[in-house]
Parts: C-alpha cells; sequence; structure tokens
C-alpha cells in the first residue's frame, strides 16, 4: 500500500528494528511511547480495519493473538500488559494499517 508508513516499516524502507518477526507479522517499538514498554505488532498485509476481516485476515489477526503470549518474557510483559487496537476516527486511530498496541513494563493507569 503506497504511503502507509507501516507498509514501509514491513517492507524495510523505512528502518525500524524487529523484535520479533515471522511470516505474518513483525514486533517494533512505538516511536512515541505511551507506558515505560510499548510495542506495535504489524501485520505485513495491508488492511486498515476490523470490519475490513475476511477468512485470510481472520487467520492472520488470530496467529497475531495466539503469538503475543509467546513473546511476554522477550519482550519483558510477563508482569502483565494492555493489548489495544484503535480503530477509526474515535478509536483515535493515526495509522490506517492494522495493529495491536502491547503496552506494559509498569502498573497502567486505568481507563
Ligand atoms: P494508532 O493511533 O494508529 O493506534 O497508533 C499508531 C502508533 O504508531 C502511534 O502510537 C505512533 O506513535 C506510532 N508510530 C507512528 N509512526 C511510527 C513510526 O514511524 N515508527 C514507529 N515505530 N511507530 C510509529
Ligand atoms: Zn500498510
Amino acid at each position: 500500500m503506497e504511503n502507509c508508513i507501516f507498509c514501509k516499516i514491513v517492507a524495510g524502507e523505512i528502518p525500524s528494528p524487529r523484535l520479533y518477526e515471522d511470516e505474518y507479522m513483525i514486533v517494533i517499538r512505538d516511536i512515541e511511547p505511551k507506558a515505560k514498554l510499548h510495542y506495535l505488532c504489524l501485520p505485513k498485509t495491508h488492511f486498515a480495519l476490523l470490519s475490513e476481516m475476511d477468512a485470510a485476515r481472520a487467520e492472520i489477526v488470530k496467529h497475531i493473538f495466539a503469538t503475543i503470549p509467546t513473546l511476554e518474557e522477550k519482550l519483558g510483559l510477563q508482569d502483565g500488559y494492555r493489548v489495544i487496537i484503535n480503530q477509526g476516527e474515535n478509536g483515535g486511530q493515526t495509522v490506517h494499517h492494522l495493529h495491536v498496541h502491547l503496552l506494559g513494563g509498569e502498573k497502567l493507569s486505568d481507563f
């Protein structure tokens, strides 16, 4: 997807250290961390919203959620963390390539 910053990161056009990578996803640090530890899980294929789900995308989202718990120790999240997917305007989504935020490394404030 042209002009998508996360597609550019996935393609390696914008350098961003990958803390984890497999066939379907990468994990990077958020450039503006909102907690002591703040990671982004990016699917390697572009789609913006959960409402654009189809069978193939559902498999990717399932894979991301199955992988997150296997990374807890590696990412320093073993004491707990928050998982967030911002959706659209009201959800505060600023990058329109679906991604999962992982926030932790400290006790997070209540909503
Ligand atoms: P959203 O608001 O769309 O859910 O989250 C987008 C996130 O991407 C924000 O937390 C923002 O700090 C992060 N971000 C935006 N541009 C970049 C970038 O170039 N590199 C990295 N690592 N994170 C980015
Ligand atoms: Zn993209």
